[in-house]
């Protein structure tokens, strides 16, 4: 939506000088409208506006345009990977907000084995595997790994929240989704992403106790709302997480 301008008298407003845009004329404009960009502000204006009405109209929208540039900002947060550009001794894996150290170890196995410590994972690797396959065996041992902790603490989750309203899953899926976090089907199967790992645990327990709610109420409507707000009364800023990290998380290991 952009704001229409009044067919008022041109009040004398110099243009601001902290507002930098830059105004196109166009024949098939009917009105004057102000498109917001990230590296840009456009005023768009028929051709027989004068300028000096054109800033006047800039200057009365300016909480409008900050609003709308605050959006924007929000939304450009570069969608980066998380994971590292090599899995190697010393990387550093994104794990529930944090980041896990990983340290190599040759072994005389035909599987690569993980095991976790506070801050690390100690990780025996296979001596037969040829280097330039190490990264991506390694990796897909990773992924395997994360998938059973997303299991183990969206069980977790599920057993905090379930039995306060009685919405207990028929069945979870640990799934790979590139474009979804979670969802529920009309049988109350519950799906998740295992990448939510990569999140902070809150978040993921926001997605979770989103999907439970959703066994209630098969929309977003406000009762469904009211209801995650129940079991999560901060959910907002964990929704909000999501919104603005999601598509590095979604880039995945
Ligand atoms: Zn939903």
């Amino acid at each position: 939506m952009t704001p229409a301008m009044a067919t008022t008298k041109p009040p004398g407003i110099a243009p601001s000088p902290a507002l930098d845009y830059r105004i196109r004329r166009s024949s098939r404009a009917k009105r004057t409208r102000i498109v917001v960009r990230a590296d840009r502000i456009e005023i768009v204006a028929p051709p027989d506006v004068c300028e000096q009405r054109i800033h006047a109209f800039v200057q009365a929208q300016q909480a409008w345009i900050s609003a709308a540039r605050l959006r924007i900002s929000q939304r450009a947060v570069p969608s980066r990977s998380l994971a590292p550009v090599s899995y190697s001794d010393g990387s550093l894996l994104p794990y529930r907000g944090g980041h896990l150290r990983l340290a190599l170890v040759d072994a005389s196995r035909k599987t690569v084995a993980i095991e976790q410590g506070d801050d690390h994972l100690r990780l025996h690797v296979p001596k037969a595997v040829e280097s330039h396959r190490r990264s991506d065996i390694i990796r897909h041992a990773l992924e395997h790994w994360m998938k059973h902790q997303a299991r183990r603490y969206a069980d977790e989750m599920i057993a905090r929240h379930a039995p306060r309203c009685g919405l207990h899953p028929r069945s979870l899926r640990i799934k790979t989704q590139k474009s979804r976090w979670g969802s529920c089907g009309p049988n109350d199967d519950i799906n998740l992403n295992w990448l939510l790992m990569l999140a902070p645990a809150i978040v993921m327990e926001y997605v979770v106790v989103h999907e439970l709610c959703h066994i209630r109420h098969k929309n977003h409507s406000r009762d469904f709302w009211a209801l995650v707000s129940q079991h999560m009364p901060d959910y907002l800023q964990h929704r909000h997480w999501l919104k603005q990290h999601g598509a590095s998380i979604m880039r995945g290991l």
